[in-house]
């Protein structure tokens, strides 16, 4: 196959039947954007490493995913909308040859739930195909768009994504290197972008000037200290756990980083980098054992526990969680206060967290409970149940309904983060504006609608206290509505519904 050509497994990989949509689990959470991958490993085959870090990244995205794999200057992708464990199998992986990989699981923040919008996303340029992962959400995606779109570009997709690879591949076209014109093109860029990206000559992995989503570097064991360093790229630490890679750092905010058979070498493409991590991902998103700051992310979950026992003890026989994610941060709540610790939710994990629908019509259509209430624990106690977020409420609601109708008499939500009451731009779906409970409701008034005897939210600074790192390194817009990338006003006007009349008219 020649560089330019498109790669060969893409039409066929479309046409994969998709598999069936099963029943959907509550998603009155925010949901992650995506989780990106890459590896490097020369005169090795990678795309099943490839597979197992797509498979510990999977809590990421679970609409479609993709791998695309680079053998000299020929790449083949497999993409498919379903989770990796449907996408691909050992037949797929075996046609996925070469020694640099790059893999994406995604769920659609900008653009449709459709296969054509899977990624990775290939662009052919005259120095061979790019592969391209991302992890974000960039906020002048439109600009972009009328910049290549004076280029007589074709847009495939209807992705920020593709628009990056796109600048990429024009920036190469125009003469420059992988690495002047990555440069050249993030620069372009403005929003949230964690960036994998596969080329015949290297992998090339970045975090956007303000690093909003997370982007960690590690190494795999080598027999031969004469052999190339084998590298990995992960949107989480958990990534490289489970293929025994060691973490070595985070990539930093505005860094790129070039890697090849002569080794690795780091670029500081952004002159005016801040580091603003998103404050949701150390709460929800990402896995409570990928490390963040030295130490997992159970421990910080345990502390905003304790935090949130400290300013909202209220007197009670049990404290429970909204399993899974909720564990950690009551099993802290429990040890502050006291109160014993209990399971008072049975989750059916084969249920699965699947596709996820992106409509809120089909939101509020499909949400079924997939938690189980145990009776004979809750009968007759005063339960606190410790939730990570609130984001629309009709979760919460049926769920104080469960315990009631098991028997607890006092029902007391605690959540471990302030309310959610603005949108994020910056690659998470949170809902536009007017569907966010507390952009609308008083803490009282949510209580009374979801049933519960008293809610109290994690104060703000309680939240940034306990990450023990400079509070000013984080993005809490959608608890403050200060966004760190200011968001053009066409783009606000679409989410930020409650505040239509403070955006001036374009
Ligand atoms: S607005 Fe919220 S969800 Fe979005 S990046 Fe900032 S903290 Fe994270």
């Amino acid at each position: 196959m020649l560089p330019n050509d498109p790669p060969s497994d893409q039409s066929a990989c479309a046409s994969t039947p998709t598999p069936e949509t099963p029943a959907l689990s509550p998603s009155d959470k925010p949901e992650e954007a995506c989780g990106v991958f890459g590896v490097y490993s020369p005169g090795e085959t990678v795309a099943t490493l490839a597979y197992f870090g797509l498979y510990a990244l999977q809590h990421r995205g679970q609409e479609s995913a993709g791998i695309a794999a680079f053998d000299g200057n020929q790449v083949n992708l497999h993409k498919d909308m379903g989770l990796v464990s449907q996408v691909f199998n050992e037949t797929i992986l075996s046609k996925l040859p070469g020694a640099l990989a790059v893999g994406h699981t995604r769920y659609s923040t900008t653009g449709s739930s459709r296969v054509v919008n899977a990624q990775p996303a290939i662009v052919p340029t005259r120095l061979g195909s790019l592969a391209l992962a991302h992890n974000g959400n960039l906020v002048n995606t439109a600009q972009l768009r009328a910049e290549l779109s004076q280029r007589d570009h074709t847009f495939i997709t209807t992705t920020d994504s593709e628009m990056i690879a796109l600048a990429l591949g024009d920036e190469v076209n125009d003469g420059k290197s992988w690495v002047d014109a990555a440069a050249s093109a993030f620069q372009r860029c403005s929003g949230a972008f964690s960036l994998v990206i596969g080329t015949p000559d290297g992998l090339l992995g970045t975090r956007d000037r303000n690093g909003i989503r997370p982007l960690v570097l590690g190494t795999l064991p080598k027999d031969d200290p004469e052999l190339p360093n084998r590298y990995v790229l992960a949107s989480e630490t958990c990534g490289l756990d489970i293929i025994g890679a060691d973490y070595v750092r985070d990539i930093q905010p505005g860094e790129l980083v070039w890697i090849t058979a002569e080794g690795l070498t780091s670029i500081q493409w952004a002159k005016k980098a801040e580091r603003k991590l998103c404050i949701f991902e150390m709460i929800y998103f990402a896995r409570p054992d990928s490390v963040m700051h030295d130490e997992s992310l159970y421990s910080y979950r345990l502390r905003i526990g304790r935090q949130l026992a400290q300013e909202s003890y209220v007197d009670a026989d049990i404290v429970i969680a909204v399993p899974d994610s909720g564990i950690p941060a009551a099993i802290g709540f429990s040890q502050e206060s006291g109160i014993p610790y209990a399971e008072g939710l049975i989750k059916n994990r084969y249920v699965g967290r699947t596709f996820i629908q992106p409509t809120q019509g089909m939101r509020e259509a499909g949400i079924r409970m997939k938690l189980n209430p145990l009776k004979d624990v809750l009968a007759g106690k005063r339960v606190v149940i410790v939730d990570d977020s609130i984001v629309r409420g009709t979760t919460s609601r049926k769920i104080v309904k469960a315990l009631r109708d098991a028997g607890a008499i006092e029902v007391h939500m605690r959540i471990s983060s302030p309310p959610v009451t603005h949108p994020c731009f910056y690659g998470i779906d949170t809902d536009s504006q007017d569907h966010l409970i507390a952009a609308t409701k008083s803490v009282a008034d949510i209580a009374q609608q979801i049933g519960v005897d008293s809610l109290q939210y994690l104060s703000w600074e309680g939240m940034l206290t306990a990450t023990r790192e400079n509070t000013n390194s984080f993005c809490s817009a959608c608890f403050t509505g200060e966004y760190p990338i200011s968001v053009p006003e066409q783009l606000k006007r679409a989410k930020l519904i409650l505040e239509k009349e403070k955006v001036a008219p374009v």
